[in-house]
């Protein structure tokens, strides 16, 4: 079986699931550039955890997990299935590697998985899972529980972090197109060189809001997926940009593939 590519998407608004704009075209045309997946992980940047937690059930539900948006948004339905074996196996190799997984039942899909998952398979019949994140983890162990998940590249499954490298909801501005602020563009820019460089030491700090990511990462959580997935990357892997705009000004829609 072909070794799939690791990914970090941005997601953004959850407008972006019923958009029609550049970023939601490129996830359309990511998906034929590598094998079909039999499952998809998302590290999702909305679940957050005492303890990492992965979804196990057959069917999770979908959960529309934010408020004040258009009515016809909270009628999409995006519902592929779930995946226990992979769960399983997920929980297993993250055991293995000292991170406790507990397989949750209940969980159902938030909108870091299903509102990106859908431009990419619209007929949701690629079974979808998601790893919680524990925000009491030392950023550093991200990249740990990174190469841990790497295995299941060559299983077939699609490793995704689902989150924004630039996300401040602060400074947000209502308009899609709005001219991005001066730090989401540095910032953006210096996560794209460290991230190619493996410059884990920056990236890690970045994730604290720490120097020029005062602005950009004000909270950890959607900077955080993206460290699991530079930890996913094998000695001699190029990484790419498959995508790049900025969206509301204070986000950066910067996705990367490892391969
Ligand atoms: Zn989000």
């Amino acid at each position: 079986m072909n070794t799939l590519p690791a990914l970090f998407a941005g997601h953004g608004s959850p407008m972006n699931a019923i958009d029609d704009n550049a970023y939601t075209k490129a996830l359309g045309q990511l998906a034929a550039t590598f094998p079909r997946p039999k499952a998809v992980l998302v590290v999702s940047a909305h679940w957050l955890t005492r303890g990492v937690r992965v979804t196990a059930s057959l069917a999770p539900r979908q959960i529309y997990d934010f408020g004040g948006f258009p009515l016809e948004l909270y009628e999409v339905k995006y519902a592929p299935p779930g995946d226990p074996a992979v769960a399983d196996r997920t929980s297993a190799l993250l055991g293995a590697a000292g991170f406790p997984c507990a397989k949750d039942l209940d969980r159902g899909m938030d909108h870091a998985g299903w509102t990106v998952l859908l431009h990419m398979y619209p007929e949701a019949d690629i079974p979808l899972l998601e790893l919680s994140l524990d925000p009491y983890l030392d950023p550093a162990a991200w990249f740990a529980v990174g190469a841990a998940l790497s295995p299941l590249r060559d299983e077939g499954i699609l490793l995704m972090g689902s989150g924004n490298i630039v996300h401040n909801l602060y400074q947000i501005d209502r308009e899609l197109d709005a001219k991005p602020y001066a730090w989401n563009l540095t910032f953006d820019a210096a996560v794209r060189k460290a991230v190619d460089a493996d410059d884990r030491a920056s990236l890690e700090s970045w994730a604290k809001s720490t120097g020029i990511a005062r602005d950009s990462v004000p909270t950890p959580e959607h900077f955080l997926p993206l460290l699991p997935i530079v930890g996913a990357r094998r000695p001699g892997e190029a990484v790419s940009v498959f995508h790049s705009s900025f969206q509301n000004a204070s986000m950066s829609m910067t996705g990367f593939r490892m391969e």
